[in-house]
């Protein structure tokens, strides 16, 4: 079952949003060659709880014990932040975080560079933060959630880069895994119809070789099958009459409100 969230909801989810998009800006500086994920995360753990007595959603979620997922190159998601883990020059990292404030939930990913990254990487990044834009462009009462995963796939068509196939977006709300699954690929029609009141976590994770992905040993971390890089960038969006609301984004001075978008806008208000 879909449940719908009003606007005040959608404000409160913000609020905990925020504080992710936050964390994500300081993490621009402190991930640099050298820096374990365990020391990030350390870092993020203190972040949340220091802001309105926020928690970490993801710590002891199904047993998770980081507060970030903290994924280095061909590693997809659900990384274990760990003090043996150090940043090299070169390295891409991908930090995926929940927050939760008053209840409500929010999840957010970024995939940052460290260093210089080769060009191939960067364009990786590029393509996987563009996939993301037109998806949650796409997400507007009346279409079907088959338009988001469409919205990825043809992002992503002709670069030479790979959708995963097996991991999904979510619903979003008083926990992290709400109804319905996002995928990233679709057909427009196809799914649950989009409306008023939905909140969403849109997460494409595009691959730059082979879509097929493989789960570690330590049962949490998934990696690209060839060992190649993989990136991921993820917003939560609340749809309005307005269209898609960024819920996951700073709010710039002298905003109106957070972020809705208007139809064919290309520039969404990132939250690195
Ligand atoms: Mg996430
Ligand atoms: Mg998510």
């Amino acid at each position: 079952m879909i449940e719908l969230k009003s606007s005040e909801e959608m404000d409160e989810i913000a609020r905990g949003g925020r504080i992710i998009a936050a964390l994500y800006r300081e993490m621009q500086t402190r991930i640099v060659p050298g820096v374990s994920t365990g020391e990030l995360d350390r870092f993020a753990e203190t972040f949340i709880t220091d802001h309105d007595g926020a928690l970490p959603a993801f710590k002891g979620l199904y047993g998770f014990p980081g507060t970030m997922c903290c994924s280095i190159n061909e590693e997809v998601v659900h990384g274990i932040p760990s003090k043996k883990r150090v940043l090299r020059e070169g390295d891409i990292l991908s930090l995926d975080t929940g927050v939760r404030l008053n209840g409500w939930c929010s999840d957010s990913a970024w995939t940052f560079g460290v260093g210089d990254v080769a060009g191939a990487v960067v364009d990786l990044l590029d393509a996987t933060r563009h996939a993301l834009d037109r998806a949650v462009d796409a997400a507007r009462a009346g279409n079907h959630v088959g338009h988001i995963g469409h919205a990825v796939e043809s992002a992503v068509r002709g670069l030479g880069f790979e959708v995963i196939r097996d991991l999904v977006g979510h619903g979003i709300g008083r926990k992290v895994h709400e109804d319905p699954q996002v995928p990233n690929r679709g057909e427009p029609g196809e799914g649950p119809l989009l409306q008023v009141g939905m909140v969403l976590a849109i997460e494409p994770m595009i691959a730059m070789g082979t879509w097929r992905i493989r789960t570690l040993s330590d049962r949490w971390t998934i990696v690209t099958a060839d060992g190649q890089p993989s990136a991921h960038f993820e917003h939560t969006i609340g749809i309005t009459e307005a269209g898609p609301r960024i819920l996951t984004a700073e709010v710039s001075p002298g905003a109106a409100s957070d972020s809705t978008t208007s139809r064919g806008s290309e520039q969404l208000r990132g939250t690195a």
